[in-house]
């Protein structure tokens, strides 16, 4: 970053000169002290969404009861569900909200794999989230392990190695699957090019979007992207096990065998009708009556977003991430701290890994005794998220000050070793 200056002065001019700051206002903040750098695992609660809850509760459940599905909920997959595609790039009809991430790619590549018949070959690559690879080898499981899964290698474990995709994918390639921002490293996928890659070899290719939706820039048409599956709890802060959604390219929608049939993919689900015959377009990726209430709310988190736009928070998003590596290298370094991330920001999400040999003790540290919510993801990695509709440049600069305070002074010497069950 230009004029890089490791003090609290600069911090403080770049939130004065910051555009984007009057948004933290949409947000509940009870704790001014709290710094809280984990919006990547579960985002904020809007004043709007805690608002809409209440009335979601009290007016549409508690006084119109079941005619609320008329009303307003019946829709609200598909309602809901353009309301995330203006954030990831879809034309209408090709974005619904339904079940979790870990389901719909289940959903997703069971029905990939079905469509690629005689093909064996799926590649994802070892950056991946552990539950999508799980996924896959259910799925793998199910389908008489007729498939192989290879995964792209990794020397460093930030950047995957692109050259083994080329040498991998081939006429045998039934699905290429990747996370676009990878959960540990924050490594960012050239998304168009993968697909193109992954189309000239006649595969399909599914994007995980749960890293991404909210934090960078997504164009899923422009990509000419076949699926996406995303989780809305992270950058969407739309609340703890807030729904996922789940993206279809239309020409590919009505060709697709799901392979859990329920009766909201059915065509008219009131009929009744003991046979099932798929709906057409995206309510056949659909299975069951969605939470309404985590959906509403999720609804008017995603509202928040919509507002401010992708390119102006993702604008934000680089310059912090950019501050946070040049603050880390100036304080931090020194202590110890690697970059586990991308230096450059072309290649890199809205959190930044910074390694560290007793990682875990000082995440525990920074949370018990500083005021500080990072995460941890094994081995080493201290994950700090950047949500830029409401971080603040300040709290980067003093958030880099309590790492290096619980370092210097030891004061993650008082800690076990032991993990806790959610780290
Ligand atoms: C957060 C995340 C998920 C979440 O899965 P759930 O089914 O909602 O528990 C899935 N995949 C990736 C890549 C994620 O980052």
């Amino acid at each position: 970053m230009t004029n890089f200056d490791p003090s609290h002065a600069y911090a403080k001019i770049l939130d004065a000169q910051d555009e984007l700051a009057e948004l933290r206002q949409e947000f509940i903040i009870p704790e001014p002290e709290l710094i809280y750098l984990d919006g990547n695992s579960l985002g904020r609660l809007p004043h709007r969404t805690a608002e809409r809850l209440q009335e979601v509760v009290s007016e549409e459940w508690g006084q119109g009861l079941i005619r609320g599905w008329n009303a307003n909920w019946f829709e609200a997959p598909n309602r809901v569900g353009e309301k995330i595609a203006l954030l990831v790039g879809a034309a209408p009809g090709q974005v619904i909200v339904s079940d979790t991430t870990s389901i719909n790619l289940f959903k997703l590549v069971m029905a990939a794999l079905r469509a690629r018949p005689g093909r064996q070959q799926i590649i994802s690559d070892v950056l991946n989230f552990p539950s999508d690879l799980y996924i896959l080898q259910g799925c793998m499981e199910l389908l008489e392990k007729k498939h192989r899964l290879d995964l792209l290698p990794s020397e460093d474990g930030i950047n995957p190695d692109l050259c083994a995709l080329e040498e991998m994918i081939g006429p045998d390639t039934a699905l290429v699957t990747l996370s676009h921002v990878v959960f540990k490293s924050g490594y960012l996928y050239d998304a168009q090019v993968i697909t193109e890659l992954a189309h000239r070899a006649g595969a399909l290719v599914l994007w995980d979007l749960s890293h991404s939706a909210g934090a960078v820039p997504v164009e899923l048409d422009a990509w000419n992207a076949d699926l996406a599956v995303g989780c809305t709890y992270k950058y969407l802060n739309g609340g703890p096990g807030s729904p996922a959604y789940l993206y279809v390219r239309k020409e590919l929608q009505d060709t697709l065998q799901l392979p859990v049939w329920g009766w909201w993919a059915q065509h008219s689900p009131f009929d009744f009708d003991l046979v099932f015959t798929p709906a057409q377009g995206m309510n056949r990726f659909l299975v069951s009556s969605p939470p309404v209430l985590s959906m509403l709310a999720m609804e008017s988190s995603v509202e928040v977003l919509l507002k401010v736009g992708m390119a102006r928070l993702r604008r934000k998003s680089v310059s912090q991430t950019e501050y946070l590596i040049a603050l880390s290298d100036h304080y931090l370094a020194p202590l110890g701290f690697t970059l586990g991330s991308p230096r450059s920001s072309v290649q890199r999400g809205s959190h930044v890994s910074l390694r560290h040999t007793e990682g875990y003790r000082i995440n525990r540290a920074l949370i018990e005794a500083m005021n500080l919510i990072p995460d941890f993801r094994a081995p080493d990695n201290l994950r700090l998220g950047i949500a830029p509709i409401y971080t603040r440049y300040t709290e980067i600069w003093e958030a880099v000050q309590r790492i290096r305070r619980v370092v210097e002074e030891k004061i993650y010497e008082r800690y076990s070793t032991k993990r806790l069950a959610v780290t």
